[in-house]
């Protein structure tokens, strides 16, 4: 089970701080068992955050990668700088990059495959919108994401990659896919993995659920058999419902 917070833009870096400090301190009160965590801030906290993580096995991720290596890309950040800065994850392919970054699945597959050659894990997201699900597209729109995503990327242990199915009309709306769908999804998600990969490396990636995922909805989402884990953008800016989500976990 993994629960990673993304920030996205919120937090400066003194409240990023504090909340990755209010993260550590809760972790080390509460009980999570095997329950990992992850914490993506903005660029400009990763440090600060991660000496805030201190000790704890919180890991920590970045919300995007440039796909070169280095070089005159004025604004982008290579996944060295973000290895360098104490990242191991990184969000690939967010619902809100591909919608106003204009970023495609052959984008999103060069980001996928720069993360893999410098060993930091790539959260690659994929999600239908309110009107793919509506005209029964989902589970198109999805494949293609998936396989586009991973297109000739291999990957040496099912813990070097993790997915997260995020429906698009499910973020930030409070409005939450039922534990039925998310799950039905989920178990299509590893289906592919399947395909693609091995049965082995299938059955052991994480498939996290991302969309309003709160501490009220978290322990019947969680508790489905293909939900690994969730994404959590709201609710993760808050240290105590982050931890109370991981509780359900
Ligand atoms: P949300 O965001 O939890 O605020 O819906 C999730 C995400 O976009 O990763």
């Amino acid at each position: 089970m993994l629960i990673a917070g993304n920030w996205k833009m919120n937090t400066d870096v003194d409240s990023g701080t504090e909340l990755a400090a209010d993260i550590a301190a809760a972790v080390k009160k509460s009980d999570l068992g095997t329950v990992a965590l992850a914490v993506c801030p903005p660029y400009v906290s990763l440090t600060s955050v991660r000496e805030a993580l201190g000790e704890t096995s919180v890991a920590l991720g970045a919300q995007n990668v440039h796909h070169e290596d280095e070089g005159a890309f004025t604004g982008e950040v290579s996944a060295k700088m973000l290895l360098s800065a104490g990242c191991s994850h990184v969000i690939v392919g967010h619902s809100e990059r591909r919608e106003y970054f204009s970023e495609s699945n052959q984008d999103i597959q060069q980001k996928v495959a720069q993360a893999r050659a410098n060993g930091l894990v790539p959260i690659l997201c994929v999600g239908e919108t309110k009107a793919e699900r509506d005209a029964g597209d989902a589970k198109n729109v999805v494949e293609q994401q998936l396989r586009g995503g991973l297109a000739g990327v291999d990957f040496g242990a099912p813990d070097d990659l993790v997915i997260a199915y995020e429906p698009v009309w499910a973020i930030g709306t409070g409005d939450t896919a039922t534990p039925d769908q998310a799950n039905e999804m989920h178990a299509f998600i590893r289906g592919l993995l399947d395909d693609l990969y091995s049965s082995a490396f299938a059955d052991d990636v994480h498939i996290l659920y991302g969309g309003s995922m709160k501490p009220h909805n978290a322990e019947e989402l969680l508790s489905q058999p293909d939900v690994d884990g969730g994404l959590v953008g709201g609710a993760s800016l808050d240290a105590e419902s982050f931890i109370a989500i991981a509780e359900h976990g």
